[in-house]
């Protein structure tokens, strides 16, 4: 709880830097352009899963939020990022969005919009985007390019039943699993960590905010077994990383 909180007054602090900084900087543009440039939006064209078939319209992104368009109008939407709870990048060609919508099919869940982007592949720009400007969970399950890393850690991903096989890398930006096995691979940014614990030398535990199937309890652990003993400096790394001081703690200490 406390750390919660300190994240918030974390964040509060940089949007407030942020917002300072954007209006001088637009200040600028102003005088340069006498004009206000339109924000960028993406338009996918894309298929909304439903339990059977589905509809096809457009999915828009931009710096508000997200907006599907559809002539099967009761599935039309458009969300705030404020509206949503959740982005899932599912892979190159597919994108969940969990808003606060009850569900009718998972009873007590919350309701799941999937999104196929028909032909092309989501682009590099919308994810860099939604990771720019939405703040709640992000689940990534790209195995992005190749990440400067810092630390590399080969490693066994625990499942329920049996596991799958690869590597942790983490970078200055958040850690990610490259899993040989499809659709397993995540990347998160620190905060879409919640914790980094080991109990022992050759076993690490990521917790993160990502959605589990139910309503309650529902974030998500990742446990892995090292293949290595556990790399002392990459742990306090990512440790530091994930427990930041709060600036107003920085600040007094600085003192
Ligand atoms: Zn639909
Ligand atoms: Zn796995």
């Amino acid at each position: 709880m406390t750390f919660e909180f300190s994240r918030m007054v974390r964040f509060n602090k940089v949007q407030i830097r942020g917002f300072v900084s954007a209006i001088s900087l637009s200040s600028i543009f102003l005088i340069m352009f006498n004009s206000i440039s339109p924000a960028e939006a993406h338009v996918l064209k894309v298929k909304h899963e439903h339990v059977k078939g589905g509809c096809t319209g457009e999915l828009t992104i931009d710096d508000n939020g997200i907006r599907y368009q559809t002539l099967h109008t009761r599935d039309q939407r458009q969300w705030t990022f404020t509206d949503i709870q959740e982005v899932q990048f599912i892979s190159e060609h597919k994108i969940n969005i969990i808003a606060y919508e009850d569900s009718r099919q998972r009873l007590g869940g919350d309701k799941i919009f999937k999104f196929e982007l028909l032909g092309e592949v989501i682009p590099v720009s919308v994810i860099q985007l939604v990771e720019s400007k939405f703040e709640k969970p992000i689940s990534n399950r790209f195995s992005a390019g190749n990440l400067p890393g810092k630390f590399e850690l080969a490693v066994k991903h625990l499942h329920r039943v049996s596991g799958c096989q690869g590597k942790l890398i983490f970078t200055e930006d958040g850690i990610s699993f490259r899993s040989e096995k499809a659709g397993e691979s995540r990347t998160w940014r620190y905060s879409d960590l919640q914790s980094i614990a080991s109990s022992g030398r050759f076993e690490l535990r990521l917790g993160t905010f990502e959605h589990g199937p139910l309503q309650y309890g529902d974030s998500k652990e990742f446990r892995f077994r090292l293949k290595n003993p556990l790399d002392e400096a990459a742990y306090r790394f990512a440790w530091g990383q994930i427990n930041q001081l709060p600036l107003w703690r920085a600040e007094v200490s600085g003192k």
